[in-house]
């Protein structure tokens, strides 16, 4: 059987413990059995980071720009632990943060869906993907304590040197405390634009909510832009593509979701995206099943799993014991980059075999065979639990290509 053949490299971001265990694994008994794989590989484990003051971080950043497509395995954020484990000459920065400053990108997370598992809410027959905006608001505020008897107000100093004052509260009879937030109209465009174009490109309709009734300049912003560039630049295409662009109150929003099918993305403000995405995460089972993607505005994808480098495993991986670590998240992070990749380069049998990938491991499961983290879940009667390596043998006998 002759392999297929790749005409651009992926960008491959190698990452730490078991994660990189897995990914070893992967390509080896999933993807270059049947793939003349091209990458250009950057090591991002903790080891590597550190040898090269995390200048890789930046150059598989800047790769990823380049060539358009990544896959990223999990890495360790560093940690007071991790300085003494690892002997780090920093406590270097999250690869993850530095990699989306680069790219401006919007995070992207949807779960995988099988037979067996089902949602709390059962309703949910088909993905909600969160777009979080990874940018302002509460996680780069400026917050003080107040003594009784101070005045709050807000100040802006223009460019020349002009006040414009407003009174926040009267402290009179009371200690407090306040708070200071920004956004800027660039980010919330960029990451308009980010969720449009990843709408058009998954077509699936976009929700998106604030509070904009209560924050009549702050939250209005935000609808405001949304609504403009939705109205100038996307309008058209979504009409041809059959899907549309919802806006709610946050409140209302909440409620719909839980009543809805799923099946579309929901734009989030940062701090609704923080806590929707891990309420989401649970109702559909599993961290292990939840993929990522970070898209920039200008049409650039970073592929991963959503989850951690999953150290409890690795330890007991290190100490020769059995695992049952779920790859599922870990495989759809290269499916995802190799279908990106083949659509690109006009490579349908790249495409066709991300497709195949993905459907011998949806089979697998459905079929009964699973790690621990899926086992305990599953209704499917006759389940098989499985250990790490034995998992991805199994699907590898599923793969189906046409
Ligand atoms: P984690 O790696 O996501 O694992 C937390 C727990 O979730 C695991 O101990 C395991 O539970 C379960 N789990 C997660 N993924 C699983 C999988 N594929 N298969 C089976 N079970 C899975 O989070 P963490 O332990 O908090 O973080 C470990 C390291 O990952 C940290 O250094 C952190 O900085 C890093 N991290 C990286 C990323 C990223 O690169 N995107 C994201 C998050 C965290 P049980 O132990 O109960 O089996
Ligand atoms: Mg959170």
């Amino acid at each position: 059987m002759s392999k297929i053949a790749m005409s651009t490299p992926l960008v491959e971001m190698d990452g730490d413990e078991m994660t990189r265990v897995i990914w070893q694994m992967i390509k080896d008994k999933l993807i270059t059995p049947y793939v003349d794989l091209k990458t250009e590989y950057y090591d991002l484990g903790l080891v590597h980071r550190n040898e090269t003051n995390d200048q890789v971080t930046i150059d598989s950043a800047e790769a990823t720009k380049k060539y358009g497509v990544a896959v990223k395995c999990a890495t360790i954020t560093p940690n007071a632990a991790r300085m003494d484990e690892y002997d780090l000459k920093e406590m270097w920065k999250s690869p993850n943060g530095t990699i989306r400053a680069i790219l401006d990108g919007t995070v992207f997370r949807a779960p995988i869906l099988v037979k067996g598992i089902t949602p709390y809410i059962p309703t949910w027959t088909k993905p909600i993907t969160i777009a979080r905006h990874a940018y302002g608001d509460v996680y780069k505020n400026s917050e003080m304590t107040v003594p009784k008897g101070s005045k709050a107000e807000l100040v802006v100093t223009d460019e020349k040197g002009n006040e414009t004052r407003q009174s926040i509260y009267d402290f009179a009879d009371s200690d407090g405390i306040i708070q200071g937030v920004h956004n800027k109209d660039k980010s919330i465009a960029s990451f308009a634009r980010a969720c449009f174009n990843y709408a058009l490109d998954t077509k699936q309709s976009v929700w998106f909510a604030t509070k904009d009734t209560i924050s009549k300049k702050y939250d209005h912003r935000f609808k405001d832009i949304f609504a403009e560039i939705f109205e100038n630049e996307y309008k058209a295409k979504f009409d041809s593509a059959g899907i549309e662009y919802f806006y709610t109150l946050i409140d209302d929003a909440v409620a719909r979701v839980i009543r809805s099918n799923g099946g579309y993305i929901w734009a989030c403000k940062n701090y609704d995206g923080d806590v929707m995405s891990d309420m989401v995460a649970t109702a559909y089972g599993s961290l292990a099943m939840m993929t990522s993607v970070l898209v920039s505005p200008d049409g650039i994808y970073e592929y991963e799993a959503a989850h951690g480098t999953v150290q409890r495993h690795y330890y007991k991986h290190l100490k020769g014991e059995e695992t049952s670590t779920n790859s599922v998240a870990t495989i759809f992070a290269w499916t995802g980059a190799l279908r990106k990749r083949g659509e690109l380069d006009g490579n349908k049998e790249l495409s066709a075999f991300a497709d195949a990938l993905e459907k011998a491991v949806i089979d697998t499961i459905e079929g009964g065979v699973m790690t621990g983290d899926l086992a305990a879940l599953s209704s499917i009667e006759n389940k098989r639990k499985v250990n790490t390596e034995e998992f991805l043998d199994e699907v590898a006998k599923n793969i189906v290509l046409g």
